[in-house]
């Protein structure tokens, strides 16, 4: 799904001439530990909110025009040292990533698809003409630090480790140009999880009001651009009681994303055959999900019903549910992993998303889905995606 990613080895105008191949790549075997003297206390699992508590390590690689990467650094947790004046600060010129590591009752340690995570990353890093990294020595400076920080990791069904890589320009200089010097760094944050008493189905808000990406822009990248802009659409939606927005685009109202996750619907479509689709990526508008590509090669492996990545648009929606043929929608990311979705606001009007009768919390499909992906994750279930590090 992702392009093969080049080292970046095309001639940069803000750099000379000196070609990229010659500098130096990211290198795991050099990387310098300077471990804390103040490790921190651990809060209860059971108090862990999403992204607040972070671990006792983090990993730095500075890059430079002149050098390339240089050696990657593990150091305790803390600020980062960077001039006022850096792009990052000023035009957004930065990017991240989400991936988790998850350990088992046997204190294995397992990443999930990491080198899906690192050649989003990559698109994202040259789609904001910052420098690319080799991901395998890349995953291999993760594996390093979590490692390190492995005590972290808390243990049980829904708990995990949320890794979060960022790339950011520290070109020093206001002049909006191509980056000089620029930074990767990845923190660790121990997550509980995402639904602690079982699936609580979400309302969304399908606005058209904003659009959060289209045609030839950023949304196929991971940029802190993409975001930024959310967050005050957002919030009029929770006003209005909903918890997340399904963004659309076009007149034609092409049902996109919703909130920072890819959108599944499931239903009998207009020929009477059940089908799984999901929005396509060609139109560029849309975040190749890692969680996405899994649940689309999972439920194709099944063999059960069609699964289709095609343009889905509210009014086929709103007519789908109106003829019965509505079965499920949910959300799909590497936080919640499956999100259930129980109602769309459109044009004014709550349109009730179909929920199993057993417990009214989630589809079936949904579940079923969520449990192979989780079976996975920790391990209980042998396969190739779920990479043991240690
Ligand atoms: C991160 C993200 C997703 C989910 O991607 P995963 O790789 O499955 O975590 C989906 N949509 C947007 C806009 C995102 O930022």
């Amino acid at each position: 799904m992702f392009v093969a990613r080049r080292v970046r080895s095309s001639v940069n105008f803000a750099k000379g001439t000196k070609a990229f191949s010659a500098l130096a790549g990211v290198d795991s075997t050099k990387t310098i530990i300077h471990q804390t003297t103040h490790p921190k206390a651990k809060l209860e699992k059971e108090k862990l909110k999403f992204g607040t508590t972070f671990s006792d390590h983090m990993l730095e690689i500075d890059w430079d025009a002149e050098k390339g990467w240089g050696k990657p650094l593990i150091r305790p947790y803390g600020p980062l040292n960077i001039d006022p004046a850096s792009s990052s600060l000023h035009y957004a010129l930065q990017c991240f990533e989400g991936m988790k590591a998850y350990i088992n009752d046997d204190g294995k340690i397992r990443l999930f698809r990491p080198d899906m995570n690192m050649a989003r990353m990559n698109s994202s890093m040259e789609r904001l003409f910052l420098p690319t990294f080799d991901s395998k020595e890349m995953i291999e400076c993760i594996k390093q630090l979590v490692l390190l920080d492995k005590d972290w990791i808390p243990k049980g069904d829904g708990y995990s480790l949320y890794l979060r890589p960022t790339g950011i320009s520290t070109h020093p200089h206001i002049g909006v140009s191509a980056s000089s010097k620029a930074k990767v760094f990845v923190i660790l944050s121990p997550v509980g999880p995402y639904y602690p008493e079982g699936f609580a189905p979400v309302k969304l808000y399908a606005d058209d009001k904003y659009v959060r990406a289209w045609p030839g822009g950023t949304g196929n990248t991971k940029i802190g651009g993409n975001y930024g802009s959310t967050i005050m659409p957002q919030y009029e939606a929770s006003k209005k009681g909903y918890s997340q927005i399904l963004w659309l685009f076009g007149e034609e109202h092409f049902v996109t994303e919703v909130g920072t996750m890819n959108l599944f619907v499931y239903w009998i479509n207009e020929n009477g055959e059940k089908e799984l689709v999901t929005a396509p990526l060609h139109r560029g508008d849309i975040l190749p999900g890692v969680t996405r590509d899994s649940i689309l090669q999972l439920t194709r492996g099944w063999g059960e019903f069609k699964v289709t990545e095609h343009t889905i648009t509210m009014p086929s929606i709103v007519k789908a549910q109106k003829e019965g043929r509505l079965l499920e929608i949910f959300g799909s990311g590497t936080a919640a992993i499956i999100s259930p979705v129980e109602l769309i606001n459109y044009n004014g009007v709550d349109i009730n998303v179909p929920l199993d009768a057993e417990d009214g919390k989630s589809g079936k499909l949904t579940k079923r889905i969520w449990k192979e992906m989780t079976d996975i994750q920790y391990g209980r279930v042998e396969h190739p995606w779920s990479v043991v590090i240690n």
